[in-house]
């Protein structure tokens, strides 16, 4: 048997219902799109991947609709013929000839690596050194806007064992009101559970220098990217100023981020995800930034389905300062899914599929059925 080749790429746009609408500064959504990669091989072997964005362009520079635009004119043109073994050589490829688009190529990388795992009997994590745990914690972001609604909701779930860590997405409305709903939440949830707050880039550096010292007074744990993402000088001030840990989100993108964040001191901790940084092994580079500067990872999402999401898990459980653990909920927001068997969650965790490749396999029924005509 010769070595296998890319036969043929599809890229298909997929709608999936939601539990409830999600709130975040920029963007509602009601439901989520997503672009899922199938990357066929010339000895029968398909790889999956995904892409996802946070309602449309409200949160990235990628579009469902232009990132399949992109991979049906270009990526799939460049790697037809070429051999499906090495994601390392494929995306160099990629890079020499398409500029940015790190969303399509963290759907294009993740089917070379599940290609590559189902080919080699292995999961992806393996090909990326080997996982140190098969299950992540995750926590759960309230996101209702309603106070008494989510502390019922947190309350719920920390009884029923499935989170216990919140995150609360603020930056709606005036600092002053999602300063009392987060002060509120966290007061009768107790100092035994961690709650954290995501302002999504919308507050300048002095509304930021204000808020965020009432919020450090109210006992929240974590802040996520207070300030615009371009703004690194300051995000490294409010990081110097303030005991409570800052974390670098939209701010982290690519390895190139991670390296100038690091130098600058701007966040203790760095929030990773595979579609911000162009794929997994660029996961595994920042990640090595952050361990040799001394800061912290936090496992995050594009709120992608199960496929991104086990996709993302399967590099996170390779990382060793996965201390803020992750946000990996993606799935638990879709009523229906696309792949036969759906991820688990129990314990504050998610258990890691550990299949071939990612350990699994695409519903082609459900994919008829959710695909954008
Ligand atoms: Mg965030």
């Amino acid at each position: 048997m010769g070595e296998a080749f890319i036969e043929r790429i599809e890229a298909v746009i997929v709608d999936l219902p939601t539990i409830r609408p999600h709130l975040l500064s920029m963007a509602v959504m009601r439901k989520q799109t997503m672009v899922i990669v199938r990357l066929f091989c010339s000895d029968g072997i398909e790889g999956l991947g995904e892409a996802t964005t946070i309602g449309g362009l409200s949160y990235g520079d990628e579009s469902p609709e232009g990132m399949k635009l992109t991979i049906d004119t270009y990526v799939a043109p460049l790697l037809q013929g070429k051999p499906a073994g090495s994601a390392n050589a494929l995306m160099a490829l990629l890079n020499y000839h398409i500029q940015g688009n790190y969303f399509v190529k963290s759907a294009l990388e993740t089917a070379v690596l599940d290609a590559q795992g189902k080919r080699l009997g292995v999961p992806v994590a393996a090909l990326l050194g080997g996982a140190i745990t098969q299950t992540l914690p995750v926590l759960w972001t309230l996101a209702s806007g309603d106070t008494t609604k989510d502390i019922q909701e947190a309350q719920n779930l920390i009884s029923s064992g499935r989170h216990h860590t919140f995150k609360l997405k603020i930056g709606r409305n005036a600092p002053k009101t999602d300063i009392a709903h987060v002060s509120a939440i966290k007061a009768t949830l107790g100092s035994d559970i961690k709650v954290t707050v995501d302002v999504n880039q919308a507050w300048s550096e002095g509304v930021a220098k204000q808020g965020i010292a009432q919020l450090q007074e109210a006992g929240i744990d974590l802040i996520e990217q207070p300030i615009i993402k371009s703004n690194f000088e300051g995000l490294a001030r409010l990081t110097h100023y303030f005991r409570v840990p800052i974390m670098a989100d939209e701010a982290a993108g690519t390895v190139a981020d991670a390296f100038k964040l690091a130098k600058l001191g701007g966040g203790s901790v760095f929030a990773l995800k595979i579609a911000k940084s162009g794929g997994l092994i660029n996961i595994q580079k920042q990640a090595a930034i952050a361990l040799g500067a001394g800061i912290s990872l936090y496992g995050g999402t594009m709120l992608e389905g199960t496929i991104g999401t086990v996709a993302s898990a399967q590099v996170f459980s390779t990382l060793p300062n996965l201390d803020w653990g992750t946000e990996l909920f993606g799935p638990l927001l879709l009523t229906d899914d696309i792949v036969k068997k759906r991820v688990t969650y129990a314990n504050g965790g998610l258990e890691i599929p550990q299949g071939p490749g990612l350990g699994l396999e695409l519903d082609l029924n459900q994919v008829e059925k959710y695909k954008r005509k």
